[in-house]
């Protein structure tokens, strides 16, 4: 996948930093520990002599038998460092630099290749720099308020009630399992039901999960890919890549955006190709199936149709009546 060069240098800095504060740790580590216990001090100065004259008697003709006298040597200090720092208490590794990654020591690469810890970090500030305008720590489940949903029937479909508190269970159920291959949403209803609030709780269950959730309403998501598409450099088509690989891509307010034949194919585009990876999608809307199907056109609502389980939000705008509320 291509990322911004932005993203890059922004992962290569924060490794940098890690190797520096890895570094400067151990210093401050050495530091105290020989202040407190020069033996520390006297036996990693003559481990370092013992690697030298091990280098020197390795290229002297007859050094074989002074080398094996020498390893010797070199084993006993690592043992009695072993064992004085194991009577302090602390772990094998105290006087190494305490990397983030150990396998590639914060240099992000190992064999020439990109480390994962590398491949972690632009991932995650990729869905960061994309999320960075989304409202997510607003909304979770513990603050969405069933009480704004009547409870009134009219004797021939359950209240707004009982029906918000299903889709309320069955989204908190969603967000507690989810996972990479859980189910497509369609959250349709009109403006101000909780779709987007619901949306978001789900959102932020999953990224603290660890998951890759790419969260925007569909105008600005489209418009930003419309953007890469005509522009050259790095950059071009990183933000649909992404909605095309993430774990979880939740496309809000679907119908808002500017409709154009171009909106209609790049959603198609990424309906099809998450369903072809098995990845989920939460799409919401204001369109009803009949708008969707003169939007989009039949192949984009017959795939909402077959792949995604429809959630129908009820009620009376609960944006609305927080106004009234607030206003007594
Ligand atoms: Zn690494």
């Amino acid at each position: 996948m291509a990322y911004s060069n932005e993203i890059y240098q922004y992962a290569r800095d924060v490794l940098a930093q890690r190797r520096q504060k890895a570094v400067q740790t151990l210093l401050e580590r050495r530091q105290e520990l020989y202040l407190r216990f020069p033996r520390f001090e006297e036996i990693e100065a003559q481990l370092r002599l013992t690697g030298m004259a091990a280098v020197r008697a390795a290229m002297s003709p007859n050094g074989k038998e002074k080398l094996d006298e020498i390893r010797q040597v070199n084993l006993d200090l690592q043992e009695e460092r072993r064992q004085m720092l194991s009577s302090l208490g602390l772990p094998q590794d105290y006087l190494s630099e305490p990397y983030v990654c150990p396998l590639c020591k914060d240099e992000g690469f190992v064999d020439g290749k990109r480390c994962a810890c590398f491949e972690k970090l632009v991932r995650e500030e990729s869905f960061r720099r994309l999320n960075r305008l989304s409202p997510l720590s607003l909304s979770d489940f513990d603050n969405f308020d069933l009480s704004y949903y009547s409870s009134v029937s009219d004797g021939t479909a359950p209240s707004a009630f009982e029906q918000m508190k299903k889709i309320y269970q069955y989204c908190k159920r969603y967000a507690e399992n989810f996972s990479s291959h859980s189910a497509n949403l369609l959250m349709s209803g009109r403006t101000g039901l909780g779709k987007t609030h619901l949306s978001l709780a789900i959102a932020k269950a999953a990224i603290q999960k660890g998951f890759g959730v790419i969260y925007g309403s569909a105008p600005d998501l489209l418009a930003q890919i419309e953007k890469e598409r005509f522009s050259r450099g790095d950059s071009a088509n990183q933000t649909l890549d992404l909605m095309l690989d993430c774990d979880l891509l939740i496309l809000d307010d679907l119908g808002a955006e500017f409709a154009t034949n171009f909106t209609a194919a790049t959603i198609y585009q990424i309906m099809n190709s998450r369903l072809n990876k098995g990845l989920p999608t939460i799409i919401s809307t204001n369109l009803s199936y009949q708008e969707m199907l003169k939007n989009y056109g039949e192949r984009v609502s017959s795939r909402v149709i077959v792949s995604y389980v429809p959630l129908f939000f009820t009620g009376q705008d609960v944006r609305q009546q927080k106004m009234t509320r607030n206003m007594k």
